[in-house]
């Protein structure tokens, strides 16, 4: 079997053209800002992508850097700022926050960020409405792996979603759960699983859908894949690789090659699930400006 590789840059490039006719259409200004604190260079790479997207799709966008020392204090005060600023619509704190922000500084933030402004859909109000099936704003990069799998059903490639068994690799709050939650929602038979879970090769060998989000390169091996499974792969890992003119290349937490001889379909690292996360953001942006 050859898997379809899935083009996540081509779908997404679906959306963000439907986006910009929509916000054309309509004379929408969705206002984005995204707060950046410290030096992050992954971070910085991901907000600067994200300002790019929007001022191509007619946004109006800010980035309000900050720098590493910036307390929580004067986070929660910007935070509150923002929501009271009716040309945003859309308020984004870029994860991770610098080391001295502890696990529960961090909810603090997330929390302080108006739900109807949440784009990013890590407030517990979106959480929470999420996990009952209702309307909210939903995290990007599990929105873009259900539409991935919607669009495979549309293209015929698998025959629906309803029925199937799909395991979650990873139980993070902005990937593994909400995206389990999705897939239940999908009328999926989801299995979470994490770093305590016992015999994760065999789980993973039941799953008619297999989804990565782990942060290790390739650690999910071929032989781990059902015959005609769907693997979507999250992981972004970045790899020392001397023959790559940069030295260094970026894998998945799939054995892609390895994965695709067995798989269905399934989305490459980079081109497969990453791009999606943006356009997802940019989705979650023109709602949050047609809501407000
Ligand atoms: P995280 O570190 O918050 O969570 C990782 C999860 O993996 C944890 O729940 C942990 O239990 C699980 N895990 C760790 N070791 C394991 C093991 N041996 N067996 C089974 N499970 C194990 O990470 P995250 O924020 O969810 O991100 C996961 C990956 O996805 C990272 O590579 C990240 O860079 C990538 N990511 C990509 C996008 C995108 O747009 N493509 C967006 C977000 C995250």
């Amino acid at each position: 079997m050859t898997a379809h590789i899935i083009d996540g840059r081509a779908l997404a490039q679906k959306i963000l053209d439907e986006l910009k006719h929509e916000i054309a259409t309509k004379n929408l200004k969705p206002g984005l800002t995204v707060v950046l604190v410290g030096e992050n260079p992954a971070s910085k790479v991901y907000v600067a992508s994200k300002e790019k997207t929007a001022n191509e799709l007619g946004m109006k966008t800010e980035t309000i850097r900050l720098p590493a020392q910036t307390s929580k204090t004067q986070l929660l005060e910007l935070i509150e700022k923002l929501n009271r600023d009716k040309a945003v619509h859309g308020i984004l704190v870029q994860m991770p926050l610098p080391k001295h922000f502890g696990k529960d500084d961090e909810y603090e933030v997330l929390s302080a960020v108006n739900p109807a402004k949440d784009v990013d859909g890590f407030h517990y109000i979106n959480a929470g409405k999420l996990s009952q099936g209702r309307p909210a704003f939903v995290p990007c990069t599990p929105m873009g792996c259900m539409i991935i799998l919607q669009d495979l059903v549309q293209k015929k490639i698998i025959e629906k979603l309803d029925g199937l068994d799909a395991i979650v690799i990873g139980r993070s709050n902005i990937v593994g759960k909400p995206l389990g939650f999705l897939l239940l929602d999908a009328n999926c038979t989801v299995t979470f699983t994490h770093s305590k879970t016992q015999n994760l090769a065999d789980k993973c060998r039941k799953a008619d859908i297999i989804v990565a989000a782990i942060g290790k390169p390739e650690f999910v091996q071929g032989d781990w894949v059902k015959d005609g499974a769907v693997v979507i792969d999250v992981g972004i890992n970045r790899i020392a690789d001397p023959s790559h003119p940069k030295g260094s290349r970026l894998v998945g937490d799939v054995a892609f090659t390895e994965a695709a001889k067995r798989a269905t379909a399934i989305t490459p690292v980079p081109g497969g699930v990453g791009p999606m996360t943006i356009a997802c953001l940019m989705k979650n942006t023109v709602k949050a400006a047609l809501n407000g």
